[in-house]
């Protein structure tokens, strides 16, 4: 099953900016198909929202008639309540027509894009509208823009609008050259920012430069305990997995998870993603008792702190559904599987490449439990998507292809339904199903089931 990486990291840049890095992307490691992102911004004020009291983070769910808006007060009859943030308690509940009347007229510049409170962004249509209008108004008054235009470049990618994100990107890393030189932090992650993007488009032979120029420039100046350090060396370790070399990969993710806990804390976001890519490293190693331990421990953490709507919290969800599909336990696998999809297609989108990744898994799944009339319309859907949002080449359209393929060659043989240690063999191990796989993809149907016979009689 499709494994995936994500990297969220914060960094701190000067003493009055933050760059906030937050990676998301799909990269196909070539053993594992396993998906990494990479996404960056770069913060110069917080503005915090107007609020009554102190958040909480108890968790405590509360009845509907307990819900009020936060700004105003009003209940659930003066407009829809939504939880557009990872903010708990007192602070949970917004009037949709309230919040949007603050992003819109707040005079803090990042109400527009995220929560004051736990700087958790929006991800919504509003926020690239309104980070439009201010590019354009800036480029109008000759302003600088290379805020706003990281900013914007930022949500474009989180939102997987990777082609619109990149001139972006390249604008603010021309400027940020230009004005501020090569070794400046800024300009150190405006190259980070790009060489992520590029990552998140496939096209690793023209991530891999800037990423390590980066993570040059950022330990010479910065020094290896750095926040943007730790980003980059995650991100080289996600890069040189994707291509194919997890052994490589392995020490950075190890360094950039043991300085995490040293100087960020067990709890904090980066160091929850560096949880996470490890333990899916160590699951693509085999080592799957390791890898559980790292999913549980940063699963935990971020339902208490980010609750179970986030999509960090989600891809940990799915990430435990894949771990236990490797460990063959379907069936506590599925209702992982389908939990994060569902809260991915409620808060994502059915476009966004988080919810992509569920669907196509959710396929496989059902795929192996021998469901295929069900895992039909997922893999399709992840096809269509993934041609219309990364274009036909893309390694992650073309791997959707070919388990597509292979699922319709499986629903076509004569009395396929029959074979009903095809799920068996698809679950049972790697050596099985990649047997199965070839034979589907080269063989006629006499020599496919000459080998299913070979194998069921081989695991029986
Ligand atoms: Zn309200
Ligand atoms: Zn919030």
């Amino acid at each position: 099953m499709p494994l995936r990486v994500f990297i969220v990291p914060r960094v701190g840049i000067g003493p009055h900016k933050l760059v906030k890095v937050k990676c998301s992307s799909l990269l196909r490691s070539k053993l594992l198909q396993g998906t990494v992102s990479v996404t960056c911004a770069f913060l110069t004020s917080y503005g915090t929202m107007p609020t009554r009291g102190t958040p909480t983070r108890d968790g405590k769910v509360e009845a509907p008639g307990e819900r009020t808006c936060r700004l105003c007060w009003g209940e659930e009859d003066e407009g829809p309540l939504v939880q557009p943030c990872a903010c708990r308690g007192s602070q949970k509940w917004i009037h949709k027509h309230c919040l949007e009347k603050w992003r819109r007229t707040s005079p803090k510049k990042d109400a527009a894009y995220r929560c004051g409170q736990c700087m958790n962004t929006y991800g919504d249509a509003l926020s690239l509208e309104l980070l439009r209008a201010r590019l354009q108004a800036e480029r109008a008054d000759g302003e600088y823009t290379v805020f706003t235009l990281n900013r914007l470049a930022l949500e474009l990618q989180d939102q997987g609008k990777y082609d619109e994100a990149e001139p972006l990107h390249r604008e603010a890393l021309e400027v940020s050259r230009e004005t501020l030189g090569d070794r400046h932090p800024n300009t150190l992650g405006s190259i980070s920012n790009l060489g992520a993007l590029l990552y998140a488009k496939g096209d690793l032979a023209a991530a891999e430069p800037l990423i390590r120029e980066a993570l040059e420039g950022q330990r010479e100046t910065l020094g290896n305990r750095d926040l943007s350090t730790l980003v980059s060396i995650n991100n080289l370790g996600a890069l040189l997995w994707a291509k194919g070399g997890l052994a490589a990969a392995e020490p950075l993710f190890r360094e950039a998870l043991e300085v995490s806990r040293e100087t960020l804390g067990n709890r904090h976001p980066h160091t929850l993603t560096s949880i996470n890519n490890l333990g899916q490293l160590l699951q693509a190693k085999g080592d799957l008792a390791a890898a559980e331990s790292l999913c549980l421990e940063a699963l935990e953490v971020q339902r208490q702190t980010l609750g179970d709507r986030h999509s960090s919290t989600l891809v940990s969800i799915h990430n435990l559904g894949a771990l236990l599909y490797a460990k063959g336990d379907l069936a506590a696998a599925e209702p992982q599987c389908r939990e994060a999809l569902e809260g991915q297609r409620q808060t994502l989108g059915d476009r966004h490449p988080d919810t992509l990744d569920s669907i196509g898994n959710l396929g496989l799944l059902l795929m192996a439990k021998g469901d295929f009339a069900a895992a039909e319309p997922l893999l399709c859907e992840v096809v269509e998507a993934l041609r219309a949002t990364l274009g036909s080449g893309h390694p992650n359209t073309l791997a959707s292809i070919a388990k597509l393929r292979r699922l319709i060659i499986i629903r076509r043989l004569p009395g396929s339904s029959t074979y009903a240690f095809l799920p068996y063999i698809a679950s049972c191990s790697r050596r099985s199903l990649y047997l199965v796989s070839v034979t589907l993809a080269s063989c006629s149907v006499a020599c496919f089931a000459m080998i299913c016979t070979y194998i069921s009689w081989r695991f029986s």
